[in-house]
């Protein structure tokens, strides 16, 4: 949740920006709308001020030839705001962490990355940050995330970006010192999961 203070804040500067757009904030439609407008705020852009969800751990690690295995959602819609416009983005995204002594929760994946989409933000930097705190969460070996967005900022602005998909993927792992063959099988892993993520986000 959003400090009061700030609750207070952004009713104002809603007002504000109503006033600057040659709207009168007094008038019916708009007599209500910076506290809505904060309301709504609170709710979906408090990724500064919450807390990361608790990630719940299963102890059991399944391996596979002695090799742990990659766990991997596809398929789940993601929605933030551009830093750059304050206009929505909106799309699918894809994560997958590869886990070393526990197992977070299926449903905890989506909700680590959608906690780092709780803010304005670049779709860049909400990828990265969202596979560190998949990294850090998990206690795992390496996570990745791939986000596929629409970006209203550009739809807005002409029908030739309509449907217009930015993707981005990051990588975060703990490979610093890993064998020349570990990595190699960390990139070809994440050959397969780009390919998937493409195929399974539609
Ligand atoms: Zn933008």
């Amino acid at each position: 949740m959003l400090p009061p203070a700030n609750l207070i804040d952004v009713q104002n500067a809603t007002a504000d920006l109503l006033r600057a757009l040659g709207c009168d904030p007094t008038s019916p439609h708009f007599e209500n709308t910076p506290k809505r407008v904060a309301k709504l705020y609170d709710k979906i852009l408090d990724g500064n001020f919450a807390d990361p969800p608790k990630a719940t751990a299963f102890e059991t690690v399944p391996t596979h030839d002695g090799r742990h295995q990659w766990v991997e959602v596809h398929n789940a819609p993601i929605y933030s705001f551009c830093a750059h416009h304050l206009l929505p983005f909106h799309g699918k995204l894809s994560a997958a962490y590869l886990p070393d002594c526990s197992l977070l929760g299926l449903s905890k994946i989506i909700k680590l990355v959608r906690h780092c989409a709780k803010v304005p933000t670049v779709q860049e930097e909400l990828t990265q940050n969202a596979a560190n705190l998949l990294l850090t969460s998990s206690k795992g070996f390496a996570a990745v995330v791939l986000i596929e967005a629409e970006h209203m900022c550009m739809t807005l602005r002409g029908a030739k970006s309509a449907g217009a998909l930015t993707v981005t993927q990051s990588v975060s792992h703990r490979y610093e010192h890993a064998s020349t063959a570990a990595l190699h099988h960390l990139h070809a892993y994440l050959e397969q999961f780009q390919a998937r993520a493409r195929a399974h986000n539609r």
